[in-house]
């Protein structure tokens, strides 16, 4: 079992804890997508057992009647191992999800794999048309070129900001308004050119916006998919579910203390952003306006604010923001995930 707090953000260590948890999301009307964690992978033999790990579970979905989708890293089923490797794994893991009826989604890494993982699978979607999706990245410069590329292949295009990974500036944008205007301007270009489905993978509420005006008003109509990862803004994901398509990234395994502390991290940090330039600035206005209204306390103006308060075990708390305290293991280099590294 994991500790308080990490099981937020990772569903468990096995199998059995990331179905249970799917169900759980099923039963509240969001779609769970599936990961394994881990990535990098440079010997054949764990590249095997992870993919071999990625059929069980689509199995198990199946089995379990859930809709569920699996999400994989291209370096965790062996591309470190060289492409034919990891062209093989895929392969496989996207027969066994085209026999159950399930989908992959490709996860993208480095920006120094992308142009392999859209070749591959550019080749996979066309021959198993609606089985399997990408993740393209908005801070890359390149990722235009790459939605109009993939735009009639027969599959899921998931759009991220991306910036999670070290890249150049020859490469990527690294400045956040730049990766957010990018992100805002491949919203408009998906929702012209895609034929299939755009999933809009982020966390941002005014990205959120734009697509669902985009999706409601664009000429091509794919469809919209909104998706979030486990632990991050679960009241806006049940509020989401109940007029879109929506889609939770569920990680699972043992490789999950970096994961686990840097979600964590990430939400203490938006959290205290969002007291500092919220809830501080109004119970100062609210308490100055008070003044003249005696009888009214500013402590009890201050409960207003919301509670923060953990949810237990493997339970998602009501409110957006996390706790405000993070206990957990000593932080560790490197479960090899790629997703939480560096700038997440
Ligand atoms: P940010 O720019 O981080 O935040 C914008 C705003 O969103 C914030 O100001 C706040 O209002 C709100 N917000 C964000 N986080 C929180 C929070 N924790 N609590 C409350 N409010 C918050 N990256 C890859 O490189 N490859 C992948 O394959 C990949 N897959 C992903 C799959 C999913 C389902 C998701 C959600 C993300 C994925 N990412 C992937 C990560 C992505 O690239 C971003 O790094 C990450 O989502 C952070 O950016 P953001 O769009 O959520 O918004």
């Amino acid at each position: 079992m994991l500790p308080p707090i990490a099981d937020q953000f990772v569903a468990g260590e096995t199998a059995a804890e990331a179905i249970s948890h799917a169900r759980s999301l099923e039963e509240r009307g969001i779609k769970p997508m599936l990961n394994v964690l881990g990535s990098h992978h440079d010997d054949r033999e764990t590249a095997t057992a992870d993919a071999r790990e990625y059929q069980l579970l689509i199995d198990d979905l199946a089995d379990a009647g859930l809709t569920g989708a699996v999400s994989v890293k291209p370096t965790q089923i062996g591309l470190d191992c060289g492409v034919d490797v990891f062209e093989e794994l895929l392969w496989e893991v996207v027969e066994t999800a085209a026999d159950r009826e399930r989908f992959v989604w490709l996860d993208m890494e480095e920006h120094t794999e992308t142009e392999t993982i859209v070749d591959t699978y550019e080749t996979i979607a066309s021959e198993h048309a609606g089985v399997v999706g990408i993740c393209l990245q908005a801070d890359l410069h390149r990722t235009p070129d790459d939605l109009a590329r993939l735009a009639d292949v027969p599959g899921k295009i998931r759009l991220v900001k991306g910036g999670a990974y070290e890249t150049p500036e020859s490469v990527a944008y690294t400045d956040q308004a730049a990766i957010d205007l990018a992100y805002r301007t491949l919203l408009e270009q998906a929702f012209e050119m895609v034929d299939d489905t755009v999933a809009v993978a982020t966390h941002d509420p005014e990205m959120i916006d734009h697509a669902t005006t985009l999706a409601g008003s664009s000429a091509a109509s794919p469809a919209l998919e909104i998706q979030m990862l486990m632990g991050v803004r679960p009241a806006a994901q049940r509020e989401l579910a109940a007029d879109y398509d929506c889609w939770q990234y569920v990680p699972h395994g043992t490789r999950w203390k970096r994961w686990a502390i840097n979600r964590a991290r990430r939400n203490v940090t938006l959290a205290a952003r969002s007291i500092v330039e919220n809830t501080v600035p109004g119970r100062l206005e609210r308490a100055v306006s008070r003044l003249d209204s005696p009888g009214e306390s500013i402590i009890e103006s201050g409960r207003e604010s919301g509670s923060d308060s953990p949810a237990g075990s493997n339970s998602e708390s009501e409110a957006d923001t996390p706790p405000q305290s993070v206990a957990g293991p000593p932080i560790e280099s490197g479960d090899g995930s790629g997703l939480e590294s560096a700038g997440e």
